[in-house]
């Protein structure tokens, strides 16, 4: 029987279909160690295993299974560069931090490939990834986009689709135009994440599931974190939290807040060759963006981001089967075989969020839904901040990340209403 994620609604179906998934232990009693990670996705996961192989000691806590937040159950899509395009990053930043942060975000991708690729894990890996437009009027945007990729950024894989040669690529006339990238591509996430768990295991990280922190505080030049389980005390400590971090720290929790993405998974598609052909993932532009692709046994995966009144996975297929039929209206009766819900980080700009929220104890996360990549690669060079490497992990710390308005309170509300009037925007 596959497992239901406390945290996150449905099964989903790389849950489903990864062929084993093994436990970890809770944390028996307590302990001593050189780093403590908080938290269980890709980021915590990444900065153990990259600690571990080079002899630090970690212990690594999550309050449910590994990969039950958003690493096990994203959208899978790797994308290039950072959230935003790289000439919007350079209006704000300049050219040269522009052109920093997204090399930083290609040695991402390379790295995420590289580790898939050493430990011969098979992530389903399929090239091909296309931006497109649901609007008129923006069509010198998209051109301009794909030529400074290539002249300004030195990434020559872009190329603009004008609406015929979008319109087949999709298999639908819904979308005007777009850019179409060959240089990224998508994965099956949960078979990196339980790929990645076992690596650390092996490297001597000591992981430790359905342990949850329910407080980190500094104490005698020591950094303790309590769980209900025993205690780390440590002499630094990594919060990993993401989109999920509740209360247990305030300065990160102000910064980072969760929004409710789903995903429904229709049965295999093979009398549908029409749809997405060249096996590209697609995302779209709308600000509540819709993602999606082909898995590679032939379903739908379909992703869109709104406020369901409930979390019951059949709710979640009606409406994603809804949002399908807009752009493929003759899927409008496909069966729905899987269907789950998870949390986003986000920022307000959506940027990723790193900072040291108290002596020695590093919060990173908030990817904004760009984060199957960066999430790697960041937990990757947290352990080089600790091994004292040089890293680029100061690019994301130099970034100026205001908190959301709002108390605890009031945040929810005023995070829901402006979303709510974003997928109204989107609409007309
Ligand atoms: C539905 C969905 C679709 C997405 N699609 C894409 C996509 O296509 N492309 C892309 O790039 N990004 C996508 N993302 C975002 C991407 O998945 C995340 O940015 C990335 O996985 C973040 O990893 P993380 O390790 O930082 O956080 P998470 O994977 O969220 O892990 C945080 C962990 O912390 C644990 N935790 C929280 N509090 C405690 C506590 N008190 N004690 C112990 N443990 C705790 C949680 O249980 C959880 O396991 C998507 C996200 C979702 C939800």
């Amino acid at each position: 029987m596959p497992w239901q994620s406390p945290i996150s609604p449905g099964i989903s179906w790389y849950e489903a279909n990864v062929p084993e998934r093994p436990d970890y232990p809770p944390l028996s009693g307590s302990v001593q160690t050189d780093v403590a990670i908080v938290g269980g996705g890709f980021t915590g996961l990444q900065a153990a295993y990259n600690l571990a192989r080079n002899g630090v000691r970690v212990v690594l806590i999550d309050t449910c299974r590994f990969g039950d937040g958003a690493s096990g159950r994203n959208g899978g899509q790797l994308g290039t560069g950072q959230r935003w395009w790289p000439e919007e990053f350079e209006a704000t930043l300049g050219y040269e931090r522009s052109k920093a942060l997204f090399d930083m975000a290609e040695n991402a991708k390379q790295h995420l490939l590289d580790f898939a690729d050493a430990h011969a894990l098979d992530i389903e890996y399929v090239r091909g990834h296309m931006s497109v437009s649901h609007k008129s009027g923006m069509e010198k945007d998209y051109q301009a986009n794909a030529e400074i990729a290539a002249t300004r950024y030195n990434y020559p894989h872009l190329s603009f689709m004008d609406g015929k040669e979008t319109a087949k690529r999709i298999g639908s006339s819904f979308y005007k135009y777009g850019v179409r990238d060959n240089g990224t591509g998508h994965i099956q996430p949960m078979k990196l994440l339980v790929g990645l768990a076992r690596q650390a295991a092996l490297a001597g990280a000591s992981l430790h599931e359905q342990t949850k922190a329910l407080k980190v505080e500094n104490a005698s030049g020591n950094v303790i974190v309590h769980t209900d389980k025993g205690t780390i005390t440590a002499e630094r400590a990594l919060i990993a939290c993401n989109g999920h971090i509740g209360n247990l720290e305030p300065i990160t929790a102000r910064h980072v807040m969760p929004i409710r993405s789903f995903i429904g998974a229709s049965r295999i598609l093979s009398d549908h060759p029409d749809v997405l052909p060249s096996g590209e993932s697609v995302a779209d532009s709308r600000f509540v963006v819709r993602y999606f692709r082909k898995s590679k046994d032939g379903r739908l995966l379909f992703g869109g981001r709104e406020a369901y009144t409930a979390d019951n996975p059949n709710d979640i297929s009606n409406h994603i089967r809804r949002q399908i039929t807009e752009i493929y209206p003759h899927l409008a009766d496909i069966e729905m075989t899987h269907s789950w819900g998870g949390s986003v980080g986000i920022t307000m700009p959506r940027q990723p969020f790193v900072r040291e929220v108290m002596p020695r104890v590093t919060s990173i996360g908030g990817y904004s839904g760009h984060g199957v990549m960066l999430s790697n690669y960041c937990g990757k060079l947290y352990a080089d901040m600790v091994l004292g490497k040089a890293t680029e992990l100061e690019l994301f710390r130099d970034l100026q990340i205001p908190g959301f308005p709002g108390g605890m309170r009031f945040r929810p509300v005023l995070l829901f209403l402006a979303l709510s009037w974003y997928a109204l925007r989107d609409k007309f």
